[in-house]
């Protein structure tokens, strides 16, 4: 998918990973999104020993607009689950990283009711104040985790303006990151992710390197190994090294 909302080569950022929960539950996965606390503090581990460090998105992209993200990963958590809070946080804190995750702003305290399977515990406005009190960023993630691409301007408005709104009340600070449900998003849906004036938002996979409304990440599922992250973050250097030779973005 190719997006018209800016012409010309990009600065582009370092790699983003896309988690889902964190937890040591053995219970059914089905959408594979749950990824151990252990295995988590592996992957961590493995980004200081290369000299990295997990940041929010708001910190990453600060720092590529001073110029300094190089040495940077962006850490990602979806549907903002109550495990965030509980496994994800001491583990980000261990290793000074932070991150963002994203909470669904009309479900708080709710479940995932749009996933169909196992239901999972989303956090709420009490539990997103202690995650921003613990030093991490909290973004959007809509207010019904609704698929965006398509949708009418009443619904965009409200998905994606209104649902900032909500966090920035339960918050009382600036929400700037947000993250397209299913990373699924078209011109309008980034025009609605501008125009609501957040700094950054997320996507699943497609690749605009440097468009701070439509950020590749790279996933990371229940298996994966510090090999696995290793091989993504190459693969990541790689495209960028490819997209600065073809002209679609400028080095950093
Ligand atoms: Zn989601």
């Amino acid at each position: 998918m190719t997006s018209a909302l800016d012409a010309g080569p990009r600065v582009p950022l370092p790699p983003v990973l896309m988690y889902h929960s964190i937890s040591p539950s053995t219970g059914p996965d089905p959408h594979r999104l749950r990824v151990h606390p252990a295995r988590l503090d592996r992957h961590l581990r493995l980004l200081r020993r290369l000299g990295l460090r997990g940041v929010s998105l708001t910190e990453l992209v600060r720092a590529a607009d001073r110029g300094a993200a190089a040495g940077l990963v962006g850490l990602t958590f979806d549907d903002g689950y109550t495990d965030f809070l509980e496994h994800a946080v001491p583990v980000l804190r261990r290793h000074g990283a932070t991150g963002t995750v994203y909470a669904v702003a009309g479900l708080l305290g709710g479940t995932n009711d749009w996933d169909p399977g196992p239901r999972c515990r989303l956090m709420d406005a009490d539990q997103l104040r202690a995650v921003a009190a613990a030093g991490q960023e909290v973004g959007s993630h809509t207010l019904t985790h609704a698929r965006l691409p398509g949708a009418d301007a009443a619904v965009l408005d409200a998905e994606v303006g209104r649902s900032r709104h909500v966090l920035e009340e339960v918050l009382q600070t600036e929400v700037s990151s947000f993250c397209y449900p299913y990373g699924a998003y078209d011109d309008a849906a980034a025009r609605a992710v501008r125009a609501a004036g957040y700094g950054n938002a997320c996507v699943t996979g497609d690749y605009h390197p440097g468009d701070r409304v439509t950020l590749p990440r790279c996933y990371v599922g229940p298996r994966d190994t510090r090999g696995h992250v290793a091989a993504r973050l190459l693969r990541h250097a790689v495209r960028l090294r490819r997209a600065v030779a073809a002209g679609t973005a400028r080095p950093s």
